[in-house]
């Protein structure tokens, strides 16, 4: 069954746009490429629509939306829009907003049962060392909560280093969170990728010597991994807590098993297609067919009865 699937991306010549356009022709469906922030769109009583530059959009049978984290409320209103028109969508709004936020998504994953790095929030530096020692003491990880590609991720090896970085990002208006520092961990840690319950390929990252932040952007070196079966449980309940079918979850190797760091709701493909030479984007788009069938069979079921 062909479907029209409208990728939403603000950069047509990224590796996962081009990766999922590709997968898709591949399978014969109509592909268009659309930039989230240039679209508007009316809401009427039953009738609602998506104009992409002015012009108004064919409506698609699905959508996988491609969001940076610069504009996730912007993307995040279009993916409802077409959530109110009963399209498919390879991520939920609301899946989406909850990822994004760092802070709620530990909050959340803690409160169900799932090993994370111990975590701080601090309203100022007053009782730093006591939280710090409560985390375990030192060196602890400070983190901007608004982070990406290691950027803002800070190693404290002293109280007062600690507290003068905290209060430097506070002055920033930045949010900040304190976590215990995985020393096993060995400044390696875990991307697995999950599609529809089932991780689907999983690279290790590697710092360089040095550096205790394994992102590609800072010269990490990956491989492919195999998870182990706790690790696999942990991931896909996570990624089920979070209400997310498709993600990127980030995990830590700690003396007391698996640690989720993360769980990325719109995972970059080419680190973990040209490491583990996995073709994810065309599982992505088989998960997007298997979710059509279905649509169609119960319109098809209700019209019948
Ligand atoms: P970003 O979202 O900016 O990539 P992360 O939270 O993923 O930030 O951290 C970047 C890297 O730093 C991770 O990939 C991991 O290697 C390392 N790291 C992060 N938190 C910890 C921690 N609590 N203990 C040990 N290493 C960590």
């Amino acid at each position: 069954m062909k479907m029209k699937i409208v990728i939403l991306s603000r950069g047509p010549q990224l590796y996962s746009t081009q990766s999922l356009l590709r997968a898709g022709m591949r399978r014969g469906h109509q592909i268009r490429i659309i930039d989230h922030v240039l679209c508007d769109f009316m809401i009427e009583k039953g009738q609602m629509s998506v104009y992409h530059n002015g012009f108004l959009i064919d409506q698609p049978d699905a959508i996988i939306p491609r969001i940076g984290s610069s504009v996730t409320a912007k993307g995040a209103a279009v993916i409802s829009q077409f959530e109110a028109m009963n399209r498919i969508t390879t991520v939920r709004s609301m899946a989406l907003l909850q990822a994004r936020d760092k802070l709620r998504s530990l909050q959340k994953l803690a409160s169900c049962g799932i090993g994370i790095p111990a975590t701080a929030y601090l309203n100022d530096t007053e009782n730093i060392r006591t939280i710090i020692d409560r985390l375990g003491g030192l060196p602890v990880v400070i983190k901007l909560l608004e982070s990406t590609h290691g950027i803002g991720v800070i190693l404290a090896e002293s109280f007062k280093s600690a507290e003068s970085t905290v209060e430097a990002f506070q002055k920033l208006k930045e949010r900040v969170i304190i976590q215990e520092f995985i020393e096993e961990a060995k400044g390696a840690d875990i991307r697995a990728l999950v599609v529809a319950g089932e991780v689907v390929a999983a690279m290790k990252r590697q710092a360089q010597a040095g550096e205790f932040r394994s992102n590609l952007h800072r010269g990490a070196s990956s491989t492919p991994v195999k998870l182990t079966a706790q690790e696999k449980e942990v991931v896909l309940r996570s990624t089920k807590i979070m209400g997310l079918d498709i993600a990127g979850v980030d995990i830590l190797r700690s003396s007391r098993g698996p640690l989720i760091m993360e769980i990325n709701a719109s995972p970059g493909l080419e680190g973990i297609e040209t490491t583990t030479r996995i073709d994810v984007s065309s599982k992505i788009i088989h998960y997007l067919e298997k979710r059509f069938r279905f649509q169609q069979d119960q319109i098809k079921s209700n019209k019948i009865r």
